[in-house]
């Protein structure tokens, strides 16, 4: 007979779980994750089923939920990236790849006949969002940077003259930080007379401070985008997955319908969506207010700076693109990416100084690092 799960198993279990997940995010280097914020504030929370369910911006029946907070959230980052008056909407989505998603959606309803175009560093939500959606695409050379060749962009769209565009523009590749122009896009439209376009801007890694950086990059609804996403979990350090979509609110009334069952209208993707991620957001908006995330934002970047001289120093060719919190390094041992959780590719790894990282943190990464360059030059010679 099967044993039945004990509740002091249980709870050992936990005890377990929860002092593994101390070490480990202790140790975390390679993926974007800010730890710097205290939410201990935010916990009794979770004793209540908050549910968002529908529009955020249209009550509904079922009132335990955040709702007021989600909107000073969307409302916040639509004047952060200068939407035109009264003309924005979004709403707090589950993650990165469900804003592309739904940016995306926004785009084909508007302009069903339209080829995507997107660059080759793009994160791989985008192509399976495509594939959802069925919507024609091409693939657009990156430079070394990461940053999207506009003259191959420029070219390929050319060819394709009679069709809309839809350009999907990385404001942060996952890899490399790379962001592209929007500018650059918009007067691509124009010297080819393009009358119907759309640009999603997936902001997932650098969108939520893009802003707050010097110079400004070109990547708002002012430079030229129609919805942008980005990533809550990441620089905002919320403790569960979730992000965020704004879009020209024209654009969203074209597809929103209504449903008699939650009194709302039903204009984002899930139907029911997380009552309790609106408000991580909208704490640290709270706590730190523009200011603070802007100082946030340089202190970060001085310890990215801190990083990419201090590896170079053992390596001549780390790199980092301008204004980047990424720090590029040739793919190190097998080692080394399992003890920082690096992320990496073929050839390269990198480290993202994300908010909680400090230089004690870069000094015990870095010494490890010629501990391991050493330890494969002794192999390979
Ligand atoms: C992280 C990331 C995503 C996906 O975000 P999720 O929150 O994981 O869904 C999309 N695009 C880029 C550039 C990212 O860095």
């Amino acid at each position: 007979m099967e044993k039945d799960l004990l509740i002091d198993d249980t709870s050992d279990i936990l005890k377990q779980l929860l002092a593994e997940m101390g070490a480990k995010s202790a140790m975390t280097l390679g993926y974007p994750v800010a730890k710097d914020i205290d939410f201990s504030e935010l916990l009794p929370f979770i004793k209540y089923p908050l549910n968002n369910v529908g529009d955020p911006f249209i009550p509904s029946t079922y009132t335990v939920g955040s709702r007021e907070q989600e909107k000073e959230v969307i409302e916040f980052f639509s004047k952060l990236f200068r939407a035109e008056e009264d003309n924005w909407w979004g709403y707090v989505t589950n993650g990165g790849s469900e804003g592309n998603l739904y940016g995306l959606y926004l785009a084909r309803e508007l302009y069903p006949k339209a080829i995507v175009y997107y660059s080759e560093a793009t994160h791989y939500s985008v192509q399976k969002n495509l594939h959802l959606l069925n919507m024609p695409n091409i693939t657009i050379r990156s430079q070394d940077s990461g940053e999207i060749d506009y003259d191959d962009l420029e070219k390929t769209i050319s060819i394709n003259r009679q069709m809309p565009v839809i350009i999907l523009a990385n404001i942060g590749t996952t890899m490399t930080e790379a962001r592209d122009d929007v500018g650059k896009m918009k007067a691509i439209f124009k010297r080819l007379a393009i009358q119907h376009h759309y640009i999603h801007v997936d902001g997932a890694l650098a969108g939520s401070y893009a802003a707050f950086m010097e110079p400004r990059p070109a990547f708002d609804f002012a430079d030229g985008a129609d919805s942008i996403a980005i990533s809550g979990h990441k620089f905002f350090g919320s403790l569960i997955p979730c992000g965020m979509v704004i879009a020209k609110k024209n654009h969203r009334d074209r597809i929103a319908r209504s449903i008699d069952y939650i009194g709302t209208m039903d204009t984002t993707i899930s139907g029911s969506r997380n009552g309790h991620t609106p408000l991580f957001l909208w704490y640290v908006i709270k706590k730190l207010g523009v200011e603070g995330l802007r100082k946030r934002t340089r202190k970060s970047l001085e310890v990215a700076a801190y990083a990419e001289e201090m590896l170079r120093e053992v390596e001549p060719a780390v790199w980092r693109n301008p204004s980047a919190l990424t720090v590029n390094i040739p793919k190190p041992d097998k080692a080394l990416i399992k003890k920082w959780q690096l992320a990496s590719g073929s050839d390269w790894a990198h480290i993202i100084c994300m908010p909680g990282i400090d230089k004690e943190q870069i000094d015990a990464f870095v010494s490890d690092f010629k501990l391991s360059k050493l330890s494969s030059a002794v192999l390979a010679g």
